[in-house]
């Protein structure tokens, strides 16, 4: 059944003056700030997941430091919030961040977000807190939605200790290199992808990562949120066969060790490797059987080698 969330169908808030926003149809009165920078972290698709404080900073900051203005604006307008947009993100240069440490410096208030989430998690803005906080002013975090976490949580994968990825590279070369880097790293690992990007990511991950268990996570807090869990082999099958899905998506890993293991993993391996060695050459049949299992091919090659030479 589709959730019950639908951003469009709402009306935006009756527009209040200075240091007010209006939540549940009632008009609050923003708490005064003291001078600095805010990092507010704003929703990933749901509206009504942000915090009473960050609608309240928003609210109440002298200029909302937004990554693209129309995106902001529409969360602005949705709460009523009428604090002037200026645009800060990727391609904001040395003058730019100079303008904002300028006001900060004349004791303003400015609220940092970006178009989802929290602001320097897969966004800009790190460059903008280190000179902040390298000029002595007050940084203060306004914590709130973030992509990540609430992947995590709802993976089903350990959650006690995790990697945060972000995005691979676009290149097959370089997103298998860093594959290998992270695949010793213990702990779930959590990666942003663009979703024309998902199949052949997971074909990269499922061939240099093996059968780890895995999850993708998307459009988490709207309307057609969907999690689907397998192996990374099943999950690189799955969108292989149905091309690449729409929106926006996380794709968790178990970390190494995670994929089914012991003796009986051990002989339907050794069942499905002798099946294939009757029809193929070593080489193919693990390839075949390793594309199957969502092994890695060199651990599976190295057995199809042992059974070869036990032949009788
Ligand atoms: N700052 C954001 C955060 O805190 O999650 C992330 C910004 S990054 C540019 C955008 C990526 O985050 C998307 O490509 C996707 O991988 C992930 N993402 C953002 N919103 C999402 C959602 N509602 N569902 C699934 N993934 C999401």
């Amino acid at each position: 059944m589709a959730k019950e969330i639908d951003n469009r169908s709402r009306k935006p808030a009756p527009r209040q003056g200075p240091g007010v926003f209006t939540a549940f149809g009632l008009a609050a009165e923003a708490e005064p700030l003291s001078a600095g920078l805010y990092v507010v972290a704003t929703p990933i698709g749901n509206l009504r997941d942000v915090t009473f404080r960050a609608l309240s900073v928003l609210a109440a900051a002298e200029a909302v430091l937004a990554e693209d203005t129309r995106v902001t604006k529409r969360l602005l307008a949705h709460y009523g919030i009428t604090t002037p947009l200026v645009t800060y993100n990727e391609h904001s240069n040395e003058a730019v961040r100079e303008r904002m440490i300028h006001r900060l410096r004349q004791g303003q208030a400015l609220a940092l977000v970006s178009d989802a989430g929290t602001p320097l998690v897969s966004d800009p803005g790190y460059k903008l807190v280190q000179a902040a906080i390298g000029e002595g002013l007050p940084v203060t975090p306004i914590p709130g939605p973030s992509a990540v976490l609430t992947a995590l949580v709802v993976s089903g994968l350990p959650t006690d200790r995790f990697f945060f990825e972000g995005f691979l590279p676009p290149k097959s070369g370089a997103r298998r290199a860093r594959l290998q880097e992270i695949a010793v790293i213990p702990g779930t690992l959590i990666l942003y992808e663009a979703p024309h990007r998902l199949p052949e990511m997971l074909a990269d991950a499922a061939e240099v990562l093996g059968g780890r268990p895995a999850v993708m996570a998307r459009e988490l807090t709207k309307l057609f949120e969907t999690v689907r869990r397998g192996t990374l082999a099943e999950l690189a099958a799955q969108f292989a066969q149905e091309g690449p899905p729409k929106g926006e998506i996380v794709v968790l890993i178990g970390e190494a060790g995670a994929e089914a293991a012991g003796p009986e993993a051990d002989a339907a391996l050794d069942e499905k490797l002798r099946a294939a060695l009757q029809r193929h050459s070593i080489k193919d049949a693990a390839a075949l059987v390793s594309a199957e299992a969502g092994l890695p091919k060199r651990e599976v090659y190295a057995r199809a080698l042992a059974l070869a030479k036990d032949k009788p």
